[in-house]
């Protein structure tokens, strides 16, 4: 039941991983008594106060063990450069679509009943894909230690 679409046509990665279980940083409250130990994640640290508001022990990083496939933050920590789309933790696939001003590819969003065309017939696919490597060399190199990278060319819609 969206009412809000958002469609990227361009290159984008293709990030694949096998669900596997292993230790991560994650960031929260340090004291393995409190509540809030539970609710440790690895995408927490730039959110973190020097406290915890539940118990008062430091906050900080520490490690846990997780199971499934690698998420997005495992890989590419707080950098936004790159956006994953349908994040849904029981596939084995993730897309990163570019997330910066000026980068290669093209948006188009809309309430419903919004209309677009665009003429994609002089597209060079191989060139916008080179670009695209071109321009996230770090964001690819980080999600290919985590994950098998194939670079794409194609639709991407997201309802919301
Ligand atoms: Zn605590």
């Amino acid at each position: 039941m969206g009412l809000y679409m958002s469609m990227y046509v361009g290159p984008y990665a293709e990030a694949t991983a096998e669900p596997s279980e292993r230790e991560v940083d994650v960031y929260g409250c340090t004291n393995s008594k409190c509540a809030q130990w539970k609710k440790r994640e690895t995408w927490m640290q730039a959110a973190l106060s020097s406290f915890c508001a539940t118990c008062g022990t430091a906050t900080g990083k520490t490690t846990k063990l997780v199971k499934g496939r690698p998420s997005p933050h495992e890989a590419l920590g707080e950098s936004e450069r790159l956006s994953s789309i349908r994040d849904d933790e029981d596939e084995d696939v993730v897309y990163f679509v570019p997330n910066i001003r000026g980068s290669v590819g093209l948006r188009l969003n809309g309430d419903r009943g919004a209309s677009h065309h665009v003429d994609l017939a002089g597209v060079d696919r191989e060139a916008e894909m080179a670009l695209f490597e071109g321009q996230f060399p770090e964001e690819l190199s980080a999600l290919r230690k985590v994950y098998d990278v194939k670079t794409c060319w194609g639709l991407q819609v997201d309802w919301s």
